[in-house]
């Protein structure tokens, strides 16, 4: 058993592969905090784009998208907008085929969707989340309000537009193409057949040649034998496979997803305890509510996880998503802020597996 006690920020995609993680092996991941996510975008393509409206990654301040535009703050508190259907093409292949907003399977999900400037939507999902919640609370992290009958149905029907939306992306696609892995509703016991038959060559198959990778590392993570490397663009195996060894097919999240862990996509939300709609009351330098890195304070100030694992941008390319984890507020103060593309998540954790840090 790890001695970390992690809390871990993601998208829905990634919540999913830290689940499945703690759904089969012994995971150091604590406490979920997963993101809501309509799409994201290649981190390359993004930059081309800019070059169409004469702007580098380095000239942005922040990046927003709200209804039906990506809005670019420069540095020199100009905005420049781009419609969301320019944008389509550089959002990566398999968010096309991903049918869930607001990471279900986390404690807490967080977006801005329903609430005003300056504040956060949060949905509250399990007993630890709700525990969580309430001690910042008290402990005059953040505030919180009701979140209204005609918020809640915003939220509900952009779930539903972008669920019925990506279902019909799947049903187009498997026309065609190999089945989509993730949204096939299998039993546990069947599922642990296939996955006994499957391996890294099964992934490949499956998940990565077929573009419904999410680039999330969590098969580097979990291949006891170090024979996967994640470059910008997808894993590769370099080696041979121990002919009992299941583990990256096991957790990826665009393999099959167990019962207790699977969207139920009628309903559009998930399952959830409680809506609210909360500010921080410490922290303003965060894309929102600056929710999600107040609560990491809140979690590290109070010894309930011992480090987060979140994603920053490196110093060296502007924007460029890194994951890292530390127990340094200010680290995660300064990586507060959505960063429009993916990294993989979890490669931090491998050098806790390896007692590095
Ligand atoms: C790709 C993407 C798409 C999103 N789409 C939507 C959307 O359609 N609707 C909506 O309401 N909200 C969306 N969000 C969430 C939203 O942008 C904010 O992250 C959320 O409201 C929390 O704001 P905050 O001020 O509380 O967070 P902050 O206090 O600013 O903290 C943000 C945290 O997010 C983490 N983070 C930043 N970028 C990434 C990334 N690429 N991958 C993983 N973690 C990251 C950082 O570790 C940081 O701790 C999206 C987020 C991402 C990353
Ligand atoms: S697959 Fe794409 S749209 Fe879905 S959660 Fe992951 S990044 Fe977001
Ligand atoms: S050794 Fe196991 S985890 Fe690693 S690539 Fe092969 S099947 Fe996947
Ligand atoms: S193949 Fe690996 S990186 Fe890609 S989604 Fe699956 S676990 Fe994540």
């Amino acid at each position: 058993m790890s001695e970390h006690r992690i809390a871990m920020v993601g998208t829905p995609c990634e919540i999913m592969a830290a689940s499945k993680l703690q759904y089969y092996t012994d995971s150091p991941i604590d406490v979920k905090l997963g993101l809501f996510c309509m799409e994201n975008f290649s981190y390359k393509y993004f930059g081309n784009l800019l070059k169409e409206y004469d702007l580098k990654m380095e000239d942005i301040e922040k990046f927003q998208i709200d209804k039906g535009f990506v809005f670019l703050l420069l540095k020199t508190k100009e905005t420049v907008k781009i419609p969301l259907s320019v944008a389509k093409r550089i959002i990566r292949k398999n968010c096309n085929i991903c049918v869930e907003l607001t990471s279900e399977t986390s404690d807490i999900s967080i977006g801005s969707i329903g609430s005003e400037d300056g504040w956060s939507t949060l949905i509250i999902r399990t007993e630890k989340g709700e525990e969580i919640v309430n001690g910042a609370i008290e402990q005059k992290f953040i505030e919180a309000k009701d979140f209204s009958q005609t918020q809640f149905n915003l939220l509900n029907r952009l779930a539903e537009n972008k669920i019925n939306k990506n279902l019909e992306n799947i049903e187009k696609r498997e026309f065609f193409a190999r089945p989509v892995l993730y949204q096939r509703e299998k039993s546990d016991d069947s599922i642990n057949r296939e996955i006994s038959e499957s391996n890294f060559l099964d992934l490949k198959a499956n998940v990565i040649d077929v573009g419904v990778c999410v680039l999330c590392g969590a098969c580097e993570y979990a291949c006891p034998d170090d024979l996967i490397t994640i470059d910008d663009t997808k894993p590769r195996m370099k080696g041979e496979c121990p002919p009992d060894c299941h583990a990256c097919f096991t957790v990826c999240p665009r393999t099959f997803i167990p019962e207790d862990l699977r969207n139920d996509n009628s309903k559009a939300i998930g399952d959830y305890i409680k809506v609210l709609t909360v500010k921080s009351l410490k922290h303003t330098q965060g894309q929102d509510g600056s929710i999600v890195t107040t609560l990491l304070d809140y979690l590290l100030t109070n010894d309930i996880v011992t480090d987060a694992l979140i994603v920053d941008k490196e110093d060296y390319l502007a924007w460029k998503p890194y994951a890292k984890i530390t127990s340094d507020i200010d680290e995660v103060v300064k990586s507060g802020g959505t960063k429009y593309s993916v990294c993989p998540v979890f490669k931090p954790l491998r050098d806790i597996k390896e007692g590095v840090d």
